[in-house]
């Protein structure tokens, strides 16, 4: 493993959390490099089901030093609450690091996300993330470090707060107080400090020692700001490359790119998603594979899978394999179908088009007899039902990368894994 990034290839929920948890036994450190308590990547093991928002899905493993990354942003009320459940649930949680610069969210940004949204929404979950990631690039952030500096924390937010209670005011919101915040990060700092470090020895010495180190990413590609489908993306960069830009570890540390497909596509939020199923076939999707979020329990908008979306993501992120999940789900369907290309204006396309262009193509569809036999139980590649094999080789010749996982259930022991060669063609 050495040093490997997973990341979704998808719009998120692919079931990184589950891939993470899988490898993460075999890690020395897990980071998670991007995001905040918007995730919800999903661990399902011996101690329980628990739904991870901002801890690294490493934390199940006490010998496992897990680190919020630099890339990451913190709510610090919402990460203690984390924190409780999982010590409540008799899960170890001193090994949990925090790089202290890691930016703070603060009330006024969870507010000013949620007013947002009432104003012309994108479909955020409202944890404040996009504000927060606007704060950090126009300098009017806090960094969860300056939580040890009193003095210099009142400076920032005596200079931040009069802007942000003005933007307040434009949403009709009262205004915050100093003082409140303040006393709120005296609490934090309490709670915290000891927690607060330089990631960047830590991973230095992780390297020299040849230890294993995985960066776990947040979301999926289509959510990317740059390279997804902005605006309804997300404020950072859940890639490979950002997975580098928020720990610390330089493009050369990285051995492996994983990239978490799930056996079809589901989106939680807005935006243009060509191969989604407004039918019955979609509600099927939604029903059997329990497509509805983590974090707001939204239904998630269900389709088939798209190997266009997929293409893209591995070429932008230098997918080394990937992982095929909730394979299962498709057990009962008769027919299946993989999307190869879109069409529009009569033109067929295998680039990613526009959001807005993308909002208007029409997906190209290849069919593909079902299985009809659960996959569950499988543990090896030659268990698996012929059709099942088959829609698999079909995915790993159209998107060029082989596939090392194949997950058919949402417990540890529900994975397949392939030689490094993949499934062979
Ligand atoms: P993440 O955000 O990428 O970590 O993914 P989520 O946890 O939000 O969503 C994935 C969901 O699928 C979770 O409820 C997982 O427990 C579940 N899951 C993961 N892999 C499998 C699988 O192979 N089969 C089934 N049936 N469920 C799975
Ligand atoms: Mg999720």
């Amino acid at each position: 493993m050495a040093c490997t990034v997973v990341v979704g290839a998808q719009f998120g929920d692919e079931g990184k959390g589950r891939v993470v948890d899988y490898l993460a036994a075999k890690a020395d450190v897990v980071i998670r490099f991007q995001g905040g308590n918007n995730a919800g990547h999903t661990v399902v093991n011996e101690l329980g089901t628990f739904r991870l928002h901002l801890i690294p899905s490493g934390i199940f493993y006490p010998k496992v030093k897990c680190l919020l990354g630099a890339g990451v942003v913190v709510d610090p009320t919402s990460l203690l609450e984390e924190i409780a459940s999982l010590e409540a649930a008799r899960v170890n949680t001193s090994n949990l690091w925090i790089d202290r610069r890691a930016h703070v969210v603060w009330p006024y940004h969870r507010l000013l996300d949620g007013a947002g949204e009432k104003k012309g929404g994108l479909g955020t979950t409202q944890r404040g993330i996009g504000p927060v990631y606007g704060d950090k690039a126009t300098y009017r952030g806090v960094r969860i470090g300056d939580l040890l500096h009193p003095d210099f924390l009142k400076q920032r937010l005596d200079t931040v707060l009069p802007i942000k209670n003005h933007e307040m005011a434009f949403y009709g919101l009262a205004p915050l107080k100093l003082e409140d915040l303040l006393a709120e990060a005296k609490e934090w700092r309490n709670k915290l400090e000891n927690r607060i470090v330089d990631a960047i020895p830590i991973l230095r010495a992780a390297e020299a020692n040849k230890q294993r180190i995985l960066l776990e990413g947040q979301l999926g590609v289509m959510r990317d700001l740059n390279w997804g489908i902005y605006p309804y993306s997300t404020a950072s960069s859940p890639t490979s490359g950002g997975a580098c830009e928020g720990t610390g570890l330089s493009p050369q540390a990285i051995n492996n790119v994983i990239g978490v497909v799930k056996a079809y596509t589901t989106a939680v939020g807005g935006g243009p998603f060509p191969t989604e199923l407004l039918d019955e076939d979609g509600k099927r999707l939604r029903e059997v594979g329990d497509e509805y979020g983590a974090t707001t329990k939204r239904p998630r908008r269900c389709g088939w899978l798209d190997t266009v979306i997929i293409r893209y993501a591995a070429e932008l992120n230098g997918f080394t394999g990937i992982a095929i999940t909730k394979l299962d789900v498709l057990d009962s369907f008769a027919k299946i179908k993989i999307c190869t290309a879109y069409s529009t204006n009569g033109a067929k396309v295998t680039e990613m088009p526009d959001t807005c262009d993308l909002a208007t193509v029409k997906p190209v569809y290849e069919e593909w007899e079902g299985w009809k036999q659960p996959s569950t139980r499988t543990r090896k590649w030659d268990d698996l039902p012929p059709n099942a094999q088959t829609y698999l080789r079909r995915i790993q010749s159209l998107v060029k990368v082989p596939i090392k996982y194949v997950s058919v259930g949402a417990e540890r022991e529900n994975l397949i894994t392939m030689p490094d060669t993949g499934i062979g063609s």
